[in-house]
C-alpha cells in the first residue's frame, strides 16, 4: 500500500479491495443434510472412507472369462465357453471362473472370482446366434484382453483420497461425488448475512406512492438480489433519512440482527449533507475514499463497532455507480465472508466495436458482448436506446451483460483493441 500518497488522492481499486478484505474473514461452518449441500461453500476438506466402485465390476452387459481363452477367436472360427452361471447387478457370484467356463454378466454386477475380462454380448452368439447350440454354451467371435470391460475397485475414487477441498462450491457433480461416498452430511460455510441499508429523504419505498420530489428505493432491493447471488442472506433494513436519529436507530437493527457484513447506499459523496458520514464515524471507525473508480468514486468502509467489529461497505447512491461498486468491492467481501478462497470475476477477452477514452481511474463500462460470425468474441459500449455510460441509468446494466474494464492507465483505446470483459449474467 502506498503511505507516502497525498491524503486527497485517490485509492487504487486493488488497494482499496485489499483494505476491504483484510477486515473481512470467513464465517463458521454448520452441518447440512446432502440434498441441502447444492451451492453451498465446503468448510472441510471431505476424503473418502471408501473404494468407489467398491469392487471390481462389469463396464458392460456380457460374459466375464479369463481372457487368454478367446485368443484366435473370429467370427468363423468361434471359442466355444460353458455358461456356469448369470450374475445380474446387486448379486454375488458363487462360482469360480476356470479355463472353458463364462459367466454371463450385467452391467455392475461384480466379476467373479477367476474371470480376468469381459466380452460384450454384441461379440458373442448372444447377439450372432447359431443353430443348435446348447443354452449353457456361449460362442465368441472376438479376442479381448485382460482387463477389457472390467472397472476395478478404487478406480474412481481410492480410499482415503480426498476429493473436495475447502473454498470450493458444491455443484452437481460434487453433490454426486459426495453421495457416492456416503457424505450424508455436508460441512459448509454458514451463508454470511448481510445488512443493506438504503440512506435519503428523497427516497420513497416500492409500495409507497410516489409524491413531488421523490425516487424509488431501488438500490436496496438490486443490491439484495446481488447479495443473494453470491451466497450471502439479505437483510434489508429499508430507508434511513438523513438525520441523526433515524440512520443511528437502523444501524443498531442491523447490528442487532447479527449480521457479518453491512452495506449502505448513498450519502457519502462530496457533496453531500455529511449525516451519514458523520453517524457512521460515530458507530466505528470509518474512511471515506476518493477510489480511482468510474462509475462509483465515493465509497466509505471501515469497522462497525458491536460485539465483534463488522465491516460496514458505504456504496454510492447512484444506482449503476451503487451496482458497480457491489460488484468491484462487495463481492468480494461477501465471497471471502461465506468462505471462497478466490473471488476473480470470470471475464472474456473481446475486440472493441468502438474506440474508448478513459482518464485516469479504471473505468468499468456497461457494455454487451457477443460472439461474431468469424469466431472472435467483440464488445459494443454503446446502444441506440439506451444513454449506456450514464451513472444514473439503471437500464444500461438490464442492456448489458458485461463490463468493460478499461485500466487506469490507459487514455484511448481504437477500435478492435481487445479488452477484457466482466460477465455479469
Ligand atoms: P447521494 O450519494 O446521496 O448524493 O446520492 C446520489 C444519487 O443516488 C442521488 O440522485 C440519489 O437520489 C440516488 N439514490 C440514492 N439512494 C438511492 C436508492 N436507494 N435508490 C435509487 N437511487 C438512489
Ligand atoms: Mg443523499
Amino acid at each position: 500500500m502506498n503511505i507516502n500518497r497525498p491524503p486527497n488522492a485517490l485509492v487504487p481499486v486493488e488497494e482499496a479491495v485489499d483494505r476491504i478484505l483484510d477486515k473481512v474473514a470467513p464465517v463458521e461452518a454448520e452441518t447440512v443434510p446432502l440434498t441441502r449441500s447444492f451451492g453451498r461453500i465446503l468448510a472441510a476438506p471431505v476424503t473418502s472412507p471408501i473404494n468407489v466402485p467398491p469392487f471390481a465390476n462389469s463396464a458392460m452387459d456380457g460374459y466375464a472369462i479369463i481372457a487368454s481363452d478367446s485368443s484366435g477367436a473370429a467370427r468363423q472360427s468361434p471359442c466355444r465357453l460353458t455358461v456356469v452361471e448369470n450374475v445380474p447387478a446387486g448379486e454375488t457370484p458363487s462360482c469360480t471362473i476356470t479355463p472353458g467356463t463364462a459367466a454371463r454378466i450385467m452391467t455392475g454386477a461384480p466379476m467373479p472370482p477367476g474371470a480376468t475380462a469381459v466380452i460384450r454380448f454384441e461379440e458373442t452368439s448372444e447377439f450372432l446366434p447359431v443353430e443348435d447350440l446348447p443354452s449353457t454354451e456361449v460362442l465368441l467371435y472376438n479376442p479381448v484382453n485382460a482387463g477389457d470391460n472390467v472397472r476395478l475397485p478404487g478406480e474412481d475414487i481410492k480410499q482415503g483420497q480426498t476429493i473436495l477441498k475447502p473454498g470450493h462450491r458444491l455443484r452437481p457433480q460434487d453433490v454426486g461425488v459426495l453421495a457416492a461416498v456416503g457424505q450424508a452430511q455436508v460441512p459448509v460455510y454458514r451463508r454470511p448475512r448481510v445488512a443493506i441499508l438504503a440512506t435519503g429523504d428523497e427516497l420513497v419505498d416500492i409500495e409507497q406512492p410516489l409524491t413531488p420530489g421523490k425516487i424509488r428505493n431501488s438500490n436496496e432491493y438490486g443490491q439484495a438480489a446481488l447479495v443473494e447471488k453470491y451466497g450471502g442472506e439479505p437483510v434489508m433494513l429499508g430507508i434511513a433519512r438523513d438525520t441523526v436519529a433515524d440512520l443511528t436507530a437502523k444501524i443498531k437493527q442491523g447490528l442487532a440482527a447479527n449480521v457479518d457484513l453491512f452495506l449502505t447506499s448513498a450519502g457519502v459523496s462530496v457533496g453531500d449533507f455529511d449525516m451519514v458520514k458523520t453517524v457512521l464515524a460515530g458507530q466505528g471507525e470509518m474512511q471515506f475514499w476518493q477510489v480511482a473508480i468510474k462509475p462509483g468514486k465515493p465509497l466509505a468502509f471501515g469497522v462497525l463497532h458491536h460485539r465483534r467489529p463488522v465491516p460496514l461497505i458505504g456504496l454510492p447512491g447512484n444506482p449503476v455507480a451503487a451496482m458497480v461498486a457491489f460488484e468491484v468491492f462487495a463481492r468480494p467481501a461477501i465471497l471471502k465472508l461465506a468462505g471462497h478462497t478466490r473471488w476473480t470475476k470470470s471475464s472474456v477477452w473481446a475486440k472493441l466495436d468502438e474506440e474508448v477514452t478513459n482518464s485516469g481511474r479504471r473505468h468499468y463500462m456497461r457494455a454487451y458482448y457477443y460472439l461474431a460470425e468469424n469466431g472472435e468474441y467483440r464488445v459494443t459500449t454503446r446502444d441506440s436506446g439506451v444513454k449506456v455510460q450514464g451513472s444514473g441509468i439503471l437500464t444500461s446494466m438490464v442492456w448489458a451483460n458485461g463490463l468493460v474494464v478499461i485500466p487506469e492507465s490507459i487514455t484511448y483505446l481504437p477500435v478492435d483493441h481487445q479488452v477484457e470483459v466482466w460477465i455479469l449474467d
